[in-house]
């Protein structure tokens, strides 16, 4: 019988799925393959290729292969579709809708093999209505078979083994042995990795944290020992770095589908690096190094000034000899009353605690989420790239003014030589022409000179420093944290006992945007005031005390 559907295009593309495993009830390969060249030989189509599909534990990955031969298909014209039987098409029904619109378009014949069923345009409405039965059920096969596996995985949770086949770094997952030392084909745990490398770099990376390491410092100091191959340093970044510090799986912990499991694999770092780390996650939970002795009065020294006279504030301690013979120190400041306007000093002595206590807030002000940093570095680079652009569209324009003024220069001297032009008009022409040239030059070396990138770099490091300045301020000696203060704050006012002061620009920029999330509009901003600070003191601050 010469049907309709077959059409003037007889090839065809037959697509096998087989399960990886061997299930009883399945038809093998072979089978279905030699079933499909029989079919193909009585229907009088030409098999062009043959996809075979290994059924892999992720849906997505079958979906990806499945949907990659039907798209095959469609570009080589092959107008035959083969399938072993309906269970072996789709088993999802996005699928299913796909093919059944390309059918009805009359742009694919569907053939069952097994059943010697072929869909096609002229198909009764029945037979799509039984195929979508089939794929119904196949769905909800491959639902029970999700359910069961994701069973198995919780059990495994429960019994303190990560289910996952990627257990983070300096971990491998590791096959189950037997009472004779085989190992059983069923079951893996999570052990230490065999190559000590991997072990010792995640080691080493919560120990750099745990003095006090910002993740990028991090990142610099593993690349320069070592640890990472050339070809993967651009994949090594501060981001993965931080999720690894993050990830409870170090502490013995690990999370399976939102829940905490605790674990049984084996501990790889020691327990105060852990300790230590974890008081640092939370910026809130940071203490400032305590002030030792012969660290006192560091904010004195003509930086703070008296907000009633204007004399600078000085350190003044006073010590408190107790009746017992023990002594006591008290650490104050005050307005030095260089210029005699104060009748008494009484009560104005205020404790060093309580002026650090006020400056630290600065501080917060300053901080910005890794996200907001992450967000403003990208925006900036996109806008320099733009940037770039203009300002090389711009320079070209002159220079082609400036070309079109020498021909100008030219031409008045063919009009001179003409004698069109008296010497007199020739100077005044010259002399007109050549001020425009040295405008159009000047105009070229103005943008030349503008350097947006070095502008672009000190924000990245605005930014970067604005991501840890709580834990690199809090982290450094009082003298360094009053040169960071220094840095990012302007005219400290001691009034009664409240320190104001001022933010620097770029500082009050995010600090107002870290109040009201607005930052798009201020990029520009930004990237001015980093133009006019000097990187280098930024690099400085952020190296100071890291390798100490
Ligand atoms: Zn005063």
């Amino acid at each position: 019988m010469t049907s309709e559907w077959l059409g003037s295009n007889r090839s065809a593309l037959a697509i096998i799925r087989v399960s990886s495993k061997r299930q009883e009830g399945n038809t093998s390969h072979e089978t279905q393959e030699n079933e499909i060249r029989a079919y193909c030989a009585r229907m009088g189509l030409k098999l062009i290729d043959v996809v075979r599909i290994v059924e892999s534990a992720k849906d997505s990955e079958d979906r990806k292969k499945y949907q990659a031969a039907i798209n095959s298909s469609l570009t080589r014209e092959i107008r035959h579709l083969l399938f072993y039987m309906y269970d072996r098409e789709a088993r999802n029904l996005t699928d299913n809708e796909k093919n059944e619109k390309l059918v009805k378009a009359d742009l694919l014949c569907i053939h069952y093999v097994r059943d010697s069923k072929v869909l096609h345009r002229g198909s009764p409405d029945s037979d799509f209505f039984i195929r979508d039965v089939q794929a119904a059920a196949n769905k909800q096969f491959v639902r029970n078979l999700t359910a069961k596996v994701v069973d198995a995985m919780r059990s495994k949770a429960e019994q303190g083994w990560y289910p996952s086949n990627n257990p983070p770094l300096g971990y491998v997952t590791v096959r189950i042995k037997d009472a004779n030392g085989r190992p059983l084909k069923r079951g893996a745990v999570v052990g230490v990795d065999p190559l000590e490398k991997n072990v010792r770099q995640v080691r080493r990376e919560f120990e750099l944290r745990a003095l006090g390491f910002s993740y990028e410092q991090i990142r610099l100091k593993i690349i320069g020992e070592g640890f990472i191959e050339p070809e993967r340093v651009s994949q090594y970044q501060a981001g993965a770095i931080e999720y690894r510090l993050k990830n409870p799986f170090y502490e013995g912990r690990f999370l399976w589908r939102g829940i905490e499991y605790p674990g049984l694999h084996e501990l790889i770092i020691p327990s105060h690096h852990i300790a230590t780390v974890r008081r640092l996650r939370s910026g809130l939970k940071l203490v400032p190094r305590p002030v030792g002795a012969g660290q006192h009065g560091m904010l004195a020294g003509g930086w703070i000034r008296c907000g009633e006279c204007g004399c600078f504030v000085v350190y003044d301690p006073k010590t408190k000899i107790y009746r017992s013979g023990e002594t006591a120190t008290f650490h104050y400041y005050r307005c030095s009353n260089r210029r005699r306007l104060h009748a008494s000093l009484r009560g104005m002595n205020i404790p060093e605690a309580k002026l650090w206590e006020q400056l630290d807030r600065a501080v917060d002000a300053i901080q910005i989420s890794p996200e907001l940093g992450g967000q403003l570095a990208r925006a900036l680079n996109e806008s320099y790239r733009e940037e770039t652009i203009r300002s090389a569209q711009k320079a070209q324009g002159l220079k082609d003014e400036l070309r079109a003024l020498e021909v100008r220069e030219d031409r008045a001297y063919d009009d001179y030589s003409a004698g069109v032009l008296d010497p007199d008009g020739y100077r005044r022409a010259i002399a007109r022409v050549r001020t425009l040239k040295q405008d159009v030059r000047s105009q070229l070396e103005a943008i030349q000179s503008l350097s947006t990138g070095r502008a672009l770099e000190t924000a990245k490091s605005v930014f970067e420093l604005a991501m840890h300045a709580k834990e690199l301020y809090l982290s450094r000696s009082p003298s360094d944290r009053r040169s960071f203060l220094e840095l990012i704050c302007s005219n400290p006012v001691l009034n009664g006992a409240t320190v104001e002061y001022n933010l620097k620009k770029p500082f009050s920029t995010l600090s107002e945007i870290n109040e009201n999330g607005e930052w798009r509009t201020r990029l520009g901003e930004v990237l001015t005031d980093c133009a006019g600070l000097q990187g280098g003191i930024f690099l400085g601050i952020q190296g100071t005390g890291a390798g100490s």
